[in-house]
C-alpha cells in the first residue's frame, strides 16, 4: 500500500521528493515552459541533469525581477505554462491517458474536457510582493488544491465538525482560495463574508464559528470588536506572525472567547504559492510551519546572491505536482530560520517544515506608505559597483505599519560622493525605488551595526 502523506520517514520522504522534482522537470517545466528553457539556455545546463533535490541546489534561484526586470507585471505571465493537447499525451499519468484516448475514439468533446483538465489553465490567483502576477491553475490543480486543504485540515486539528467563518477578503488571492477549498476538501462549513468587522461579527450571530480566519495584520482589530465567541476554539493568523503579532492576537482572541480552551496557529502561503501551509496544533505553534511532501521542495538561498546556502535565509519554492505554473526555485521574499524534514516534535510527521518564517521580509515598504522597495534588487545593485568597498541593508519600523530602509556605504577610494549618486541610481534602476536614506558610512561603523540578519549584509532592526 502507497503511504499516507504524513506517514513518510525522512528517507522515504526525501526519495519520494527526488522522484517528483525529476518527474516535474521532465514532464511540465522543460516542455512546457518557454520561461525556463531560455533559462536552461543562459545556464548552460540540460533540464535532463535535474533529477533531484539536490541538483536543484545548483541552479540559482528565481524570482520576480528575473522574470520582469523591467517590473511590469505582464511580464510574469511567462510563468504560466504553456501546455496543450500535443503536451498531454507527454506528462498525463497512464490510467488518466488510456481513459482521454478511448473517450477520443468514442466523443471528442469528452477527449478534449480531459485534456483541458489538465493543460488548461482555468482558473488564477494574483501573488507577490513587489508587483501583482497571475498564478494559474488548472481543473487537476484545483483538485489538488482542495486535497491539500483537506490535509491542512487534519494539520490544524480541525474536523469536518468545525465551521469555518473567514474574515479575509474574498478575492484571487491564494488565501482566500486555499482556505474555500480547504473547508471544502474537508467538508466543513465555512462562511466568507469580507474583511470588514461588522459584518464578521454579523455573520459570526448568525452561526457561531469553532474556527476565525483572519488576516495577521487585521487580527486584533477585528477580534476587539467581537464578544461572546464561546463556540470558538481556534483562530487561524492568516500570514505567518511575529511572536508579537501573535501574543497580541492570542490576548484579543481571549477577551473576544471569555473562558475556555483556544489555539491561535498560523496558516501561510508565500508569495507564489498556491496553497496554504499550516502549523499542527501538537505544536501551538512551536515547530514551524507543515507544508506538503508531494506539493513542496522547500530551499534556502543567500538572499544576496540567491545561492543555496544552509541554515537560515531566503525560502526558496519549488512546486511539484502542479501543471498551471511553474515555480521552480522561486524566490518568495520570506526569510526562516530554517527547512527541514525531520520528524516535527509536536506532531511526530515528517514533513518538509519552514522555521522561524518571517513573512515579506525581503521586500520592505508594506505598510500604509504603499511604496514597496525590494532589499534583494538593492543588494544585486551595490554588490554590482566596483567603488563600493562595504554595504550594508538595515530595514526597520517606522509608525503606522510603514518601514523604512536605510543603505550604508563605504567608499572604494575615489569620488564618494559621486560613488552615492551612482549607487542612488543604480539602486533605483533595479528595485524601482529609492531606500528611505543613503548613507557614507566608514567600515567601523558598519561593522557595528546590530540587527537580526536575514544575511551578510541585509539586517533588520
Ligand atoms: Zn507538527
Amino acid at each position: 500500500m502507497a503511504t499516507a502523506w504524513f506517514q513518510h520517514t525522512p528517507s522515504s520522504l526525501a526519495s519520494l521528493q527526488d522522484q517528483l522534482v525529476a518527474a516535474q522537470v521532465r514532464d511540465s517545466v522543460a516542455p512546457f515552459s518557454p520561461l525556463w528553457r531560455r533559462r536552461f539556455s543562459e545556464l548552460n545546463r540540460r533540464a535532463a541533469t535535474i533529477r533531484s533535490v539536490a541538483d536543484l541546489e545548483s541552479i540559482p534561484a528565481m524570482g520576480e525581477r528575473e522574470v520582469s526586470p523591467t517590473g511590469d507585471p505582464a511580464g510574469m505571465a511567462a510563468l504560466v505554462l504553456q501546455a496543450g493537447e500535443a503536451g498531454f499525451a507527454l506528462h498525463a499519468e497512464g490510467p488518466a491517458l488510456r481513459r482521454a484516448m478511448r473517450l477520443r475514439v468514442m466523443r471528442n468533446d469528452a477527449y478534449q474536457r480531459a485534456v483541458d483538465a489538465d493543460t488548461r489553465a482555468t482558473s488564477y490567483v494574483f501573488s507577490g510582493y513587489g508587483m501583482r502576477y497571475p498564478i494559474a491553475s488548472t481543473r487537476a490543480d484545483l483538485d489538488t488544491i482542495a486535497r491539500a486543504g483537506a490535509r491542512l485540515w487534519a494539520v490544524l486539528g480541525l474536523t469536518r465538525n468545525d465551521v469555518l467563518l473567514s474574515g479575509v477578503e474574498p478575492a484571487a488571492t491564494t488565501e482566500h482560495v486555499a482556505l474555500q477549498y480547504a473547508a471544502l476538501g474537508a467538508g466543513a462549513p465555512a462562511l466568507f463574508p469580507g474583511s470588514r468587522p461588522e459584518a464578521i461579527a454579523a455573520a459570526a450571530r448568525l452561526a457561531p464559528p469553532t474556527v476565525l480566519a483572519l488576516p495577521t495584520d487585521a487580527a486584533v482589530e477585528v477580534l476587539d470588536r467581537l464578544r461572546g465567541l464561546s463556540s470558538l476554539r481556534t483562530v487561524l493568523l492568516v500570514g505567518a506572525p511575529t511572536d508579537a503579532e501573535r501574543l497580541a492576537a492570542t490576548h484579543a482572541a481571549h477577551r473576544a472567547v471569555g473562558a475556555g480552551d483556544l489555539a491561535v496557529l498560523a496558516v501561510h502561503a508565500p508569495a507564489g504559492a498556491r496553497v496554504l501551509w499550516g502549523e499542527c496544533r501538537q505544536s501551538g505553534g512551536k515547530t514551524g510551519l507543515h507544508a506538503y511532501p508531494d506539493l513542496d521542495v522547500l530551499q534556502v538561498v543567500d538572499p544576496e546572491s540567491g545561492e543555496h546556502t544552509t541554515g537560515g535565509g531566503e525560502l526558496v519554492l519549488t512546486q511539484v505536482g502542479m501543471r498551471g505554473s511553474a515555480l521552480l526555485r522561486w524566490r518568495t521574499g520570506d526569510v526562516v530560520t530554517g527547512v527541514t524534514t525531520q520528524p516535527c516534535p509536536g506532531c511526530h510527521h515528517a514533513l518538509p517544515r519552514a522555521e522561524g518564517l518571517r513573512r515579506h521580509a525581503l521586500v520592505s515598504g508594506l505598510g500604509t506608505d504603499g511604496e514597496v522597495i525590494d532589499l534583494r534588487a538593492i543588494a544585486t545593485a551595490l554588490g554590482g559597483r566596483q567603488d563600493i568597498r562595504d554595504w550594508r541593508i538595515v530595514a526597520g519600523r517606522r509608525g503606522r505599519g510603514g518601514s523604512r530602509v536605510v543603505v550604508r556605504v563605504v567608499a572604494n577610494g575615489g569620488d564618494a560622493a559621486a560613488m552615492v549618486i551612482g549607487a542612488a541610481a543604480d539602486i533605483r534602476s533595479l528595485a524601482g525605488a529609492l531606500p528611505t536614506q543613503i548613507v557614507l558610512s566608514d567600515p567601523y561603523e558598519i561593522q557595528s551595526l546590530r540587527g537580526e540578519h536575514y544575511s551578510e549584509r541585509i539586517l533588520a532592526e
